[in-house]
């Protein structure tokens, strides 16, 4: 039998990244992965495919609409939908393939397979892994670290059917534009996904439960981002609780419930099912080995994020937080650093979150309302893209930088963005906040002269009231 020092389960950000990291500590590591790729939902379904996608389609939109503006004369715009498709997949097939190579180059022995934990005999775990054709072969390891993600949640009352009714990975693959696309669930998928079909010509229509999208956002930010987005042709209807969608030929009527129970449908050529995503531990033993799952499925852990069968640890989606390839990526190493003796730590503070429409919505740490609910007093510094000089340049003077920072120590609690390349710009607040640091301390840093960080430098000096455009 072949023995490890650690077997990670999942090929995804988080176990691909503990691996390497592993084995970078001189730790003697398999990676188990049933799916014929690494790279897990991120490379193959999730960020990289979506955000290929992302930008062909707004480059599209700005060939149309802006390109104008700016005095670039190009003629009839046209749509060549397959090469976008294959653009996606070569982008997707370059970095899952250069993962392979990333685990080679460490030495992670790669075990294609189905992984499922055995049991534990004279202290060592083993791990039965089932290849495509049946056949089985089991290794042991002294330690074992889950990273088998997350897959989509389905709605009661509505079947996929993978072709009209589809998740985030059929909506990555539509042959041709939707003439209507009705997205269920305005968080980051849907609006991800709906900005790329809307700016390629479908109508999009989001039913989403609550009275406002992207939950979990700054609200104000959220506003924002709504307001925009409905600007941009995407039409919203807010508390739709979506009971059915029923296929006949090549429409799909939906139906919901209002907030007063009156129920109203809608017909559309494609659904995009995009209500959250939930751990997956299908076939993968947690209760031969007595790991415990939460009342959501997800593996509990504890502080350095070991399941409550020694020895075994557990990161990404299949645990608790967001589910972002970042957070599972920070998790993997840290689990590896743990390992290996080190000393590791995770700052969940200082995570940022971004959501790539256009323009973009960013975030790290805390939100107003959870400062308010937490009784933690702030003060607010903001600072609009209207009024930088190189948001004009761009044609991007829309939305606001606001940070949130500690009204007695000054400490950045919180950042939050709505602008262009916002996710760029949340990297130096995720520092600020890693590092401790006061609004005082990102106001008297230099900024570039004419750049995007300026407004971010400018939201920081409004905190104490003394930003120099406003
Ligand atoms: P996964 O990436 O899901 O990897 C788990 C792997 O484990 C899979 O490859 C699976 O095949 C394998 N596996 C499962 N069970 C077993 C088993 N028993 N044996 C062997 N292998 C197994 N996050 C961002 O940060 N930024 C984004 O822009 C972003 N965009 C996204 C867009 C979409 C459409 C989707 C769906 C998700 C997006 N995400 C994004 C979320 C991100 O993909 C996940 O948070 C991230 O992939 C989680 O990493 P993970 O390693 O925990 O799990
Ligand atoms: P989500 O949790 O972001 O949003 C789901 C939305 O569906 C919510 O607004 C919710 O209120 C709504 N909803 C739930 N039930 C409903 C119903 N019956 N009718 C109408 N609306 C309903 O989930 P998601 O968009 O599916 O994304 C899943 C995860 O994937 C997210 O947690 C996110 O972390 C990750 N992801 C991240 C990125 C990124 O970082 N850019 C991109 C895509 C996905």
């Amino acid at each position: 039998m072949k023995s490890f020092d650690v077997i990670v389960i999942g090929g995804g950000p988080g176990g691909y990244v503990g691996a390497i990291r592993c084995a970078q500590l001189d730790l003697k590591t398999a990676c188990v992965e049933k799916s014929a790729t690494l790279g897990g939902t991120c490379l193959n379904i999730g960020c990289i495919p979506s955000k290929a996608l992302l930008e062909s389609s707004e480059r599209f939109a700005s060939a149309k609409h802006t390109a104008a503006e700016h005095g670039v004369k190009i003629g009839e715009v046209g749509l060549d939908l397959d090469v976008m498709h294959d653009r996606r997949r070569a982008i997707v097939g370059k970095l899952t393939g250069g993962v392979e190579m990333l685990l080679k180059k460490n030495k992670v022995d790669r075990l294609h397979g189905l992984g499922r934990i055995v049991g534990r005999v004279d202290g060592q775990w083993h791990v039965a892994v089932k290849a495509d054709d049946g056949s089985e072969e089991t290794v042991s390891a002294n330690n074992i670290i889950i990273a088998t993600g997350s897959e989509p949640v389905a709605l009661r009352g509505v079947a996929f059917d993978y072709e009209r009714i589809v998740d985030s990975t059929g909506a990555l693959e539509f042959p041709e534009v939707p003439k209507h696309l009705i997205l269920v669930g305005a968080g980051v998928i849907g609006l991800e996904l709906g900005s790329v079909w809307s700016r390629l010509g479908s109508k999009v229509t989001v039913l989403e439960y609550l009275d406002r999208i992207l939950p979990g956002m700054d609200a104000e930010i959220a506003k924002e981002a709504h307001k925009s987005l409905a600007r941009q042709g995407l039409e919203f209807v807010m508390g739709a609780r979506v009971q059915a969608a029923e296929r006949t030929g090549d429409t799909v009527k939906v139906s919901w419930l209002d907030k007063d129970g009156a129920s109203h449908s809608i017909d559309g050529d494609r659904v995009l099912i995009a209500v959250g995503r939930r751990p997956y531990t299908d076939g993968l033993g947690l209760e031969a080995a007595g790991i415990e799952v939460d009342d959501r499925g997800r593996i509990v852990v504890d502080g350095e994020l070991q399941t409550s069968a020694a020895g075994i640890f557990a990161v990404g989606d299949v645990i608790r937080g967001a589910m972002l390839a970042h957070k599972a990526e920070e998790e993997g190493v840290a689990v590896a650093e743990t390992l290996a003796g080190l000393r590791a730590h995770m700052n969940y503070d200082a995570i940022p979150s971004v959501v790539y429409t256009h323009p973009e919505v960013a975030s790290v740490g805390k939100t107003e309302e959870e400062l308010t609910e937490a009784g933690i007093p702030y003060v607010k510094g903001r600072f609009r893209f209207g009024s930088n000089g190189r948001a004009m340049a761009l044609g991007e003077s829309e939305g606001l930088v606001k940070i949130l920072a500690h009204a007695e120590t000054d400490r950045v609690l919180g950042a939050h963005i709505f602008g262009a390349r916002a996710g760029d710009l949340i990297a130096e607040l995720a520092t600020a906040i890693n590092f401790g640091a006061s609004s005082e301390d990102v106001a008297r840093t230099c900024h570039a002269h004419p750049t995007l960080a300026e407004v971010v430098w400018e939201a920081a000096m409004d905190c104490s009231k003394r930003s120099i455009h406003k």
